[in-house]
């Protein structure tokens, strides 16, 4: 028999939830709940945060406002650490991670001196001399530990997005598995955590699409399936720049403390996601039944003035 299909939503609570987060969420939720599928909610606080958001209120209370829910209790990335551990272990063992001390400027001195703000990539000219530490817990701590990476292309089929492939070696070379502050990074958390908790729908913005390379990549290392991939388009703003957490007129807890409905939100999100009757939307079972994968937009949709005035108005 099939697993059960079994999502996530996996906000980073870092500030609060905008109108694009929140299109991803409910878009997400549909597809699984269509398939009879289970939804985790995973915060993922293992990033370096810069706000004081606090994940219970702005995230979770915000989501169930619009009408969301999820099975289970969520989990905290943070909290359990011991499966990534588990996993940063057991790729050393093998050889395949080492501990680096360079910053950030000395990447980028080496690769690209020229360019200016990118994702430093770590050439493998930099990689320490081997032999690599075996055992991370008695390597001395403070330090990042990357994974070696070899060139080729890791491809995948993305659901929505149609035929990938992205090289991370010639990407990112040696990413970051467990950084100096002492937590997994996104990549391996991300990886760790869909696995050991039977997700196999991951739905989420399009901006995570070469990641999706590195996780790939990872799951292999560590002997694992990867899940099925949906990457849509984000929401832009009328410049086309992709919505920022910063911009409060599009944050859901300032919407919501203005005096916003939570259907009328619901609304516009039917709109951009491409529902039968945006209009007729008055909860999120409205929004389930005439929500259609196949109807989501292929290009990116816009953010207008008139969307966020209509949201006052109703
Ligand atoms: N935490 C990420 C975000 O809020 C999502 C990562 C993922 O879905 O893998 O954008």
């Amino acid at each position: 028999m099939d697993a059960v299909p079994t999502t996530r939503l996996a906000p980073s609570p870092t500030g609060g939830l905008h109108l694009g987060n929140a299109r991803t969420f409910v878009a997400n939720w549909a597809l699984a709940r269509q398939h009879g599928g289970r939804v985790l909610m995973r915060i993922e606080d293992v990033a370096p945060t810069s706000t004081t958001t606090t994940w219970e209120d702005d995230v979770l209370g915000i989501l169930q406002w619009l009408g969301l829910d999820w099975d289970g209790p969520p989990l905290i990335q943070s909290a359990e650490l011991p499966p990534h551990q588990q996993a940063l272990n057991h790729l050393a063992q093998q050889g395949l991670v080492f501990q680096c001390s360079k910053t950030r400027k000395e990447l980028v001195l080496v690769t690209a001196p020229q360019e200016g703000d990118f994702e430093a990539r770590y050439a493998p000219e930099l990689r320490p001399e081997p032999p690599w530490p075996r055992d991370p817990q008695t390597a001395p701590a403070g330090f990042n530990w990357r994974v070696k990476t070899s060139p080729g292309e890791v491809p995948f089929t993305d659901e929505f997005a149609g035929p990938q492939s992205f090289d991370p070696h010639r990407e990112v070379g040696d990413f970051i598995l467990w950084t100096k502050r002492g937590q997994p990074s996104y990549q391996l958390a991300c990886v760790v955590d869909d696995h050991r908790t039977g997700v196999n729908m991951v739905f989420r913005g399009d901006d995570l699409l070469s990641s999706t390379s590195r996780q790939i990549l990872l799951s292999k290392m560590l002997g694992w399936d990867s899940p099925k991939w949906w990457h849509v388009p984000l929401v832009l703003d009328e410049q086309g720049e992709r919505l920022a957490k910063r911009n409060k007129s599009i944050r859901l807890t300032e919407l919501r403390d203005a005096g916003v409905r939570p259907e009328s939100i619901l609304r516009l999100l039917a709109k951009w996601c491409g529902h039968k009757d945006p209009k007729d939307v008055d909860s999120i079972q409205d929004f389930l039944e005439g929500f259609s994968i196949d109807q989501m937009p292929r290009t990116p949709v816009r953010c207008t003035q008139h969307d966020l005035a209509e949201l006052h108005e109703r």
